[in-house]
């Protein structure tokens, strides 16, 4: 009976150990990688607005874009994770996406899509690419 109890309680509380672990390794590795400038410059902000139009570039429903003005400019890949602070992570959004998203990394899906977006609205020569990350030093 007591052997049954403890073995009930052994394995959620081993999966826990584990899981939490593996949630500071993971944590010291972004806190290693992450760029030691946070703030974007003037020049990239004012560069990553001018690319943008000055519309915020997240996506609302149906992977459609945001019609919001844009008054932030957002590490889409988060500054908290490795993200760069370039004109490459540099994503302009309005103050309803930027809190939405707050520090969730996007998905692959995200990503491409705004990639695909940016290019109905940014020169052809311009890159369109978002989401640096700093290297793992
Ligand atoms: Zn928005």
């Amino acid at each position: 009976m007591a052997a049954d109890v403890l073995a009930a309680v052994m394995l959620p509380g081993a999966i826990a150990v584990v899981l939490i672990i593996a949630a500071a390794v993971i944590n010291a590795r972004d806190v290693r990688r992450r760029d030691p400038v946070r703030r974007f410059t003037r020049q990239q902000r004012r560069a990553g607005m001018a690319r943008a139009g000055g519309v915020c570039e997240m996506e609302t429903g149906f992977g459609r874009r945001c019609s919001r003005a844009a008054e932030h400019g957002d590490h889409f890949y988060p500054w908290s994770k490795g993200g760069s602070t370039s004109l490459q992570n540099f994503v302009a959004a309005c103050g309803r996406c930027n809190c939405a998203k707050g520090a969730r990394i996007p998905s692959p899906g995200q990503q491409l899509r705004l990639e695909r977006r940016r290019r109905t609205y940014v020169p052809l020569d311009a890159a369109v690419a978002v989401g640096e990350r700093q290297p793992l030093p």
